[in-house]
């Protein structure tokens, strides 16, 4: 049974404000180049959740091509004022589950990481917790998933194809 609860966050200038109505599916750590240049830092933290699941309480953020490690490009939205990226989209799939940036939720010490990957380009001071699920790139969900998230993403997409 899932607790009703939900969780805030904003941009920097307080401009572009969400909530997530619901806890996410999964929390990524990506340990990519990628997501190392996108940050600046030494890895990124996403929440994926169901775009329906996500609510703008304020502000018109902006959408923005960039390329992505697969290729397929990701879409990152942004506020339009202070340009901080609030949460991603990737690959084909278009809007239907969101990469929310964990940092930008007001709470973001609620959501540590599910999941280590691409520990392959790790920064060597990062060390991953003994018994933390790590791997060296990606992995299959269906594995590692629990199955309530399994049956949250199967919902979303099967809804999409609609
Ligand atoms: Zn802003
Ligand atoms: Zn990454």
């Amino acid at each position: 049974m899932e607790v009703a609860e939900s969780f805030e966050g904003k941009c920097t200038c307080g401009e572009v404000r969400y909530r997530m109505t619901s806890r996410p599916m999964f929390v990524h750590c990506c340990h990519c180049t990628w997501c190392q240049r996108e940050t600046g830092t030494a890895f990124a933290l996403n929440a994926l959740i169901e775009t329906d699941r996500v609510e703008l309480i304020a502000g018109e953020p902006e959408v923005v091509d960039t390329p992505s490690n697969s290729g397929k490009g990701q879409k990152i939205t942004r506020c339009p004022r202070c340009r901080i990226a609030l949460w991603s989209n990737y690959g084909g799939a278009g809007d239907v589950v969101r990469f929310i940036r964990v940092g930008t939720l007001i709470d973001a010490g609620r959501f540590p990481p599910d999941i280590h990957i691409f520990t392959s380009t790790k920064q060597p001071w990062v060390v991953i917790p003994p018994g933390m699920t790590a791997v060296a790139e990606y992995y299959d969900s269906k594995q590692l998933w629990p199955p309530e998230s399994l049956e949250r993403r199967a919902a979303v997409f099967a809804k999409a194809k609609k």
